[in-house]
């Protein structure tokens, strides 16, 4: 009998299950709008001009292989607490930050999840977002948490339920963790505004909540990293002890690279000490420490200075497009015949879209029109290109009139 008798198949995964589907399909006119990750205008991968150019200046230095310590590059670790807190913060004055290199935004999540897990005694739940993405329902629980969810989006507005957000976390035990989108949540591509944050962040305080915020997106959601962290930074101000995830997949295009920063903040150096030995362990025992690569990559875009601003201009590149896309599915919507109303299309942020599509539509999207996309209705804006916008705008109308 086998060692493994008795075991199932694990469920699939909502998202790569979606490239698995489109990939078997023959049609020549199949789009794919599942996965987040950008594309440029015809539907191509796009390193960014600023990653090429880090590229050249690693070579140029002839770096050497040797293990990183369990925290990963040091540097890279520094200039991102900086770049998510911003440079003058009182947290990183005074060293109060822990942050280390993590295996993207997933591992830094993983990271927090099992740290909080074993170290933070006043609760194991863990609240999230409805909706939320989807790892984050299951990561949790594997860390060892208790999942909760919290009220987020309203289907009959698509937008934003910030009553029942806020009634939802009045209801919050003392204590618990809740976890936010910083920014783009995703998949709604819905966020509170700066007022409603300040609300939020009041609400939290007054439950004592341990905030997890998860940043995926910062600077490609608005093209400007300083707005794009403007929740996080208010929490932080109203001296909130956060705990942040960090990803460059999106916003440097360094998605297989595995390059992202876990950030918890400790009340005093001591702490702060602590906090450092008993992170370290944790991954010295989990993969040791992390690769060279990605950090390397990100650490010279932060900081060289030509090389930042090219940065900006990158990501300025990436964000509008993905605006422009919204513009041209909707004014494909129109030209379509659609009486509908898609403004939430424009109002919404980031990498998704969550078009409002019902399950039996975009059934009918996937059967009849070889379109792809999640079954919750969510479609990767960046995606959409000249070549194939007016298409799926055509198909969506067609599924919806
Ligand atoms: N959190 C959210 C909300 C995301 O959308 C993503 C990317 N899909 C991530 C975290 C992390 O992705 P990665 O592990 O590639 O950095």
């Amino acid at each position: 009998q086998s060692a493994w008798a008795g075991i199932e198949a694990a469920p699939p995964d909502p998202i790569f299950g979606v490239t698995s589907a489109f990939r078997a399909d023959k049609d020549s006119k199949k789009v794919l709008l599942g996965v987040g990750a950008y594309r440029d205008d015809a539907g191509k991968p796009w390193v960014l001009p600023c990653v090429r150019k880090a590229e050249e200046m690693i070579q140029s230095k002839q770096y050497n292989h040797e293990y990183a310590v369990q925290s990963g590059v040091a540097e890279f670790a520094k200039l991102a607490a900086e770049l998510a807190f911003g440079k003058d913060a009182c947290i990183l004055q005074h060293g109060l930050n822990l942050t280390v290199q993590s295996l993207s935004g997933t591992g830094a999540l993983r990271l927090a999840g099992d740290f909080i897990s074993k170290f933070y005694t006043h609760s194991k739940v863990i609240y999230v977002p409805t909706p939320t993405w989807a790892v984050h329902n299951v990561l949790f629980k594997i860390s060892g948490l208790d999942l909760k969810h919290y009220t987020y989006y309203d289907p009959k507005t698509i937008g934003l339920d910030f009553c029942g957000m806020c009634e939802s976390i009045r209801n919050m035990p003392e204590r618990a963790i809740i976890l936010f989108h910083a920014r783009a949540h995703n998949p709604t591509g819905i966020d509170p505004s700066m007022e409603q944050w300040e609300e939020i962040s009041n609400l939290c305080k007054e439950r004592k909540l341990f905030v997890l915020f998860d940043m995926a997106y910062q600077g490609f959601a608005s093209g400007d990293l300083d707005s794009d962290a403007g929740a996080v930074r208010k929490f932080v101000d109203d001296g909130q002890q956060v705990a942040l995830c960090q990803s460059f997949s999106k916003n440097m295009g360094l998605y297989g690279e595995r390059i992202g920063a876990c950030t918890l903040i400790a009340q005093s150096k001591e702490e702060q000490a602590k906090l450092k030995s008993q992170m370290n362990f944790l991954i010295r025992h989990m993969y040791s420490n992390p690769p060279l690569y990605g950090a390397r990559v990100a650490m010279h875009v932060m900081g060289d200075p030509e090389l930042r601003c090219q940065w900006l201009e990158d990501i300025k590149t990436m964000s509008a497009r993905i605006k422009t896309a919204r513009q041209q599915l909707v004014d494909g919507l129109k030209k379509a015949g659609s009486q509908k109303d898609w403004a939430h299309i424009l109002n919404q942020i980031g990498m998704f879209s969550f078009t409002g599509l019902t399950k039996e539509q975009v059934l009918k999207m996937t059967k009849e029109h070889h379109v792809y996309l999640t079954m919750n209705g969510r479609i990767s804006v960046a995606s959409l290109g000249s070549n194939n916008v007016e298409y799926v705008a055509n198909a969506m109308h067609a599924v919806t009139k």
